[in-house]
């Protein structure tokens, strides 16, 4: 499905011409029907010769009307610029000409209109030449120009053929699987509610999906869809549609919203923009400049930040970071235009690089300006590495979303990039890749594992006695979301690089290491325990004759066993007194605490805080006054 839009100054018969060739009259409004001129969007639709069906929008050409008219021009694929032969070329025809070069309508056909109120063949050939000449400085060179009268009817099977050229010749609208309706119209109709309109883009609706209203993130179910009046279970891109909308009131919504699929969009209120500025306008865009911003059926005041030049004359180009005042929903490659509020004057238009900066840019930062020029680049494997190159790593689908490209797109360019190994497939479908693979910047991966390594070497040189670095201070070191630096610790253990030991992280290889002094340290302190094994002396003495890292290695390494705060026993006075006692309760099936005491040997305290150690463990179980054998007591082995 494609969309013709009108252009031209007022009067020049556009509304006429669409009127003859369609057999419906745009101008919906009463107000226009009585003052016989269009001043809001009108809309038609036309079918071929081949069938196929071509949505048209009528704009006014009056100049207080071109900003009604800059909410059609975004869904346009080419124009049908209308002059009438008894006046030529004027001022809004430069205008609309200028918008609709600015905006990089695909297409342009130009019907010379009113051709019997020309005063014979000679006026008729001037006409056609000076039209010609006026579009030789514009994007449109070259493009064919009828004479028509809707009057008389000559020349309009002759337009109605070069129409059917030319969308014959245009490929179908791109389908990124994420559509988006620019809303144009708002209304309601008894019986169905509210009712939106506009011309859809970037992938299908279809009934009964669930929808949302952007920037206010207002939620609706498709009720009802139509396109060109006919009802629809789902419409494609590049069609006009009206969308029959519940859950929502029609004071809900305005001419401005965009009607997309949940998460799908995020309104931004900043972008990366390459501004051009009117050619043959007569003013330059200048930093720091309030200026109104029109995208898609939007437009909000916006203040310029010029990152190079201090000012873009008329024909020149330049990179502006816009802060806009009201959010709106742009993509990359998105074009805009650009007026002065007051008075309202066309003063250039743009082409979205970054619809969502990661920050406010200084002006003149050179890295900015290349980076931002590199987005310009069109080949979708530059687009897309650049992408993954600043996300570092992501999901392909998600890349390809940024870059632009469509779904099958972006799964052939991760391909061949991880084929000429320019890309790591990190998890998910490695082999062939997919939409949900995940994957990653083959320098980034580096700087990631590289830093990763270089901390848990500098932890274990701080602290040679820890077996690891916790996992949470990896984590919280690495400039990387926890997802994705989960799946990136995963991937170092499995590749050998590391020693993962869930709540700590060691180099492969690494063991705690005592020097001479320490060992001695220890040599002593377990010298001084020996004196009497069951009844040691307290921790609080033992940190501080090893000191707080050699105390923390002893338990951590299981030399000394902690049962309390202050009770640290060694290891094999441990497993023999956990062993006498299990011993005694398997023959007698009950002890107290005091019998405990006595089988031990050491005082009650000691006996009281391994028996609640015991039973914390599972080992022993406490029945009254009385210790039983617990769950994890049974065997043989130690718990
Ligand atoms: P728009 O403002 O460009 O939409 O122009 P309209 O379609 O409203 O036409 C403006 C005026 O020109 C109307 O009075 C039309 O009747 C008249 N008109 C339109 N087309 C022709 C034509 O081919 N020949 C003549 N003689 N008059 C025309």
């Amino acid at each position: 499905m494609h969309v013709l839009g009108t252009s031209g100054h007022v009067d020049h018969g556009k509304s006429t011409l669409v009127r003859v060739l369609t057999g419906i009259d745009p101008d919906r409004l009463r107000e226009e029907q009585q003052r016989q001129m269009t001043i809001d969007l009108g809309f038609a639709w036309l079918t071929l010769p081949s069938g196929e069906e071509i949505g048209i929008v009528d704009v006014p050409g009056h100049r207080d009307f071109v900003e009604n008219m800059l909410a059609g021009v975004g869904g346009f694929e080419a124009a049908l610029l209308v002059v009438a032969a008894d006046e030529g070329v004027r001022p809004q025809t430069r205008e609309h000409v200028a918008i609709l070069d600015l905006m990089e309508v695909p297409g342009l056909l130009v019907a010379l209109s009113k051709i019997d109120l020309a005063d014979g063949p000679e006026w008729r050939t001037l006409a056609m030449e000076e039209v010609a000449s006026f579009l030789a400085s514009t994007r449109f060179a070259g493009s064919s120009i009828i004479p028509v009268s809707a009057k008389t009817g000559e020349g309009i099977p002759e337009l109605m053929s070069a129409i059917a050229a030319l969308f014959g010749a245009m490929p179908p609208r791109k389908d990124l699987g994420r559509p988006r309706l620019a809303i144009d119209r708002v209304f309601s109709m008894s019986g169905f509610g509210t009712v939106v309109t506009g011309t859809l883009a970037d992938g299908p609706l279809s009934v009964g999906e669930e929808v949302q209203l952007l920037p206010e993130r207002k939620k609706a179910r498709i009720r009802g869809l139509q396109t060109h009046r006919q009802s629809m279970g789902s419409a494609v891109p590049g069609s006009r549609v009206a969308v029959n909308l519940s859950g929502i009131s029609v004071s809900e919504v305005r001419r401005g919203d965009v009607l997309v699929k949940e998460g799908t969009y995020d309104p931004t209120a900043r972008a990366d923009i390459l501004v051009r500025a009117w050619k043959a306008g007569e003013e330059s865009v200048e930093n720091q400049e309030e200026m109104k911003l029109f995208a898609g059926t939007a437009q909000t005041l916006a203040r310029t930040r010029l990152l190079g030049e201090d000012r873009i004359r008329p024909g020149e180009s330049g990179w502006v970071q816009f802060d806009l005042a009201r959010p709106m929903i742009l993509a990359r490659g998105d074009h805009v235009i650009l007026r002065r509020p007051s008075p309202g004057t066309t003063v250039g238009g743009g082409w979205v690089a970054e619809p969502h900066p990661e920050r406010r840019h200084r002006r003149g930062d050179a890295k900015i300006l290349r980076q931002l020029a590199e987005t310009l680049s069109q080949d979708p494997r530059d687009v897309f590495r650049e992408r993954l190159r600043r996300a570092g790593v992501a999901r392909v689908g998600d890349l390809g979303v940024l870059a632009g490209l469509d779904l099958s797109q972006s799964i052939s360019v991760a391909r061949e990039l991880h084929a000429s190994k320019n890309l790591i497939a990190w998890s998910g479908p490695v082999e062939p890749l997919g939409a949900a693979s995940v994957v990653a910047d083959v320098e980034r991966y580096r700087e990631w594992t590289e830093s990763v390594l270089g901390e848990l070497l500098r932890f274990h040189r701080e602290r040679p006695l820890r077996r690891g670095m916790p996992r949470v201070e990896v984590l919280s070191r690495l400039k990387l979301e926890t997802r994705w630096a989960n799946l990136l610790l995963d991937a170092m253990a499995a590749s050998g690089q590391l020693a993962d030991g869930g709540a700590w992280l060691a180099l492969a290889g690494h063991l705690p290491k005592l020097d001479d002094g320490q060992a001695n340290a220890l040599a002593q302190w377990n010298l001084k325990n020996q004196a009497s094994p069951f009844a040691p002396p307290s921790w609080r003495e033992g940190i501080q004759a090893l000191g707080p890292e050699l105390a923390a290695f002893y338990v951590d390494s299981g030399l000394g066993i902690q049962v309390t705060e202050d009770i640290v026993f060694g290891a094999e006075a441990y497993q023999e007194m956990v062993g006498r006692i299990k011993n005694e309760l398997s023959a007698r099936g009950s002890l107290t605490v005091a019998q405990v005491r006595d089988v031990l040997g050491a005082s009650r305290k000691y006996a009281l805080a391994l028996l609640e150690h015991l039973d914390r463990l599972g080992v022993t179980r406490r029945d009254g006054d009385l210790r039983r054998l617990g769950p994890a007591g049974q065997g043989t082995s130690l718990a």
